[in-house]
């Protein structure tokens, strides 16, 4: 799929299924139940949990750009990877990497410990240690790339080449690309996850999540699950995720456009020491990322030389970027992954992976470059000495 027709599937989602009213923009279905024809006569939908309209469209337009047969759209990003743990049996292996989301390691490691399968956490940049894992026949192997906050990049069709020859099923959390950047199911996984409140819904208002499976299989099993348990999205985040995506592909345009000068300056700038983006040539995966990914994606990491002093002086002077956590909506987001998405690791689990206290990522906006080069830039100039 080129990015033009990845456009049109996202413009094109929902429209001209109105067959009420013809409406162009589909109308949010609020119902939590729909009326038999007759006795034993079910229609399409009987009861919002199991399905509903608005949140059809979503899933079928996810589906179509990630090149799935099936989507099913979740309450959160975590209830979409809490859905993959209904793959796993108490003696099943899930291979998961050292560097996941911290709410994924966290759900995985408290549901090993109830026994309730069995857990390797390996470094997957390392293909010695995936040949290693691989020997002991997972049933599940999760990947996550580019990985926060060092943007470190896997290879995905070498993992689920060696995963496939082992008889595992790789999952692919794909939240800071979007299909638009990243098609791990071309790539040869079987599953694609997202949370959609980052880049997907892309304006800050909605929590949710996403699962596309490949084969219909796995696809019919997990969508049984996700109604058992109840965790389905409700048709209001599924009509605003719906009216965001369809902006997605020139929002990705402009947040990459606008990385690629905030990432020149911040390479530039003499209180900064290293800057972590996948487009740098200088950076370890950016050969592997040409390869996998048709863009460098909008997700920058950067080390202050004045540390940690150095970073409050930068949060207290800067206007155009908002100190808070999450990524992917259109407002520049600036975040210190020591003290805030990372602080459940201690010290030490910090250093070991690499997120040194003067380490400050940013998730990169749609505001005017202009406005975003010159806030940073004279921010940085004010904490030049501290
Ligand atoms: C935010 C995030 C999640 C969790 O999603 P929620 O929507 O917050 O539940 C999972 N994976 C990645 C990579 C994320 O950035």
């Amino acid at each position: 799929m080129s990015q033009d027709q990845a456009a049109t599937i996202a413009v094109r989602a929902g429209i001209n299924t109105d067959k009420h009213h013809s409406a162009v923009v589909p109308p949010i279905h609020l119902s939590s139940t729909y009326r038999l024809h007759g006795y034993d006569q079910k229609g399409e939908y009987d009861y919002s949990r199991s399905g509903n309209p608005t949140r059809s469209s979503l899933a079928t337009a996810l589906a179509d750009l990630e090149g799935g047969s099936t989507g099913i759209v979740t309450n959160t990003g975590m209830s979409a990877i809490h859905l993959l743990c209904q793959l796993l049996n108490k003696d099943d292996l899930l291979v998961i990497p050292h560097d996941c989301y911290g709410g994924s390691y966290r759900l995985f490691t408290h549901l090993h410990q109830r026994g309730l399968f069995r857990l390797l956490v390996i470094d997957q940049t390392n293909l010695d240690e995936v040949r290693v894992a691989m020997q002991q026949k997972p049933k599940l192997t999760l990947l996550e790339t580019p990985s926060n906050p060092l943007l470190r990049i896997v290879d995905v069709a070498k993992i689920c080449e060696l995963a496939k020859q082992a008889g595992s099923l790789v999952a692919v959390d794909n939240t800071f690309l979007t299909p638009l950047l990243q098609k791990p199911l071309s790539l040869g996984a079987d599953i694609v996850i997202h949370s959609t409140t980052k880049f997907i819904n892309g304006h800050s208002d909605v929590v949710a999540g996403a699962v596309v499976c490949k084969e219909p299989q796995i696809g019919e099993k997990l969508t049984w699950w996700a109604n058992c348990i109840g965790i389905t999205s409700s048709p209001f985040d599924s009509f605003l995720t719906l009216r965001g995506l369809k902006t997605l592909p020139v929002r990705i345009q402009q947040h990459q456009q606008n990385t690629v000068s905030l990432v020149a300056l911040l390479s530039e700038h003499p209180a900064i020491d290293a800057v972590h983006y996948p487009g740098l040539a200088c950076h370890p995966g950016h050969q592997l990322a040409r390869q996998q990914q048709s863009g460098f994606g909008s997700m920058v990491s950067f080390e202050l030389k004045g540390g940690i002093e150095a970073v409050k002086c930068l949060f207290d002077h800067l206007t155009l970027f908002t100190l808070a956590q999450s990524l992917g909506g259109v407002e520049s987001l600036i975040s210190h992954p020591s003290t805030m998405t990372h602080a459940g690791m201690d010290a030490e689990a910090q250093l070991v992976a690499g997120i040194k206290p003067g380490l400050v990522r940013v998730s990169v906006g749609i505001e005017h470059i202009d406005d975003l080069v010159a806030d940073l830039t004279s921010a940085l100039d004010k904490c030049l000495t501290v």
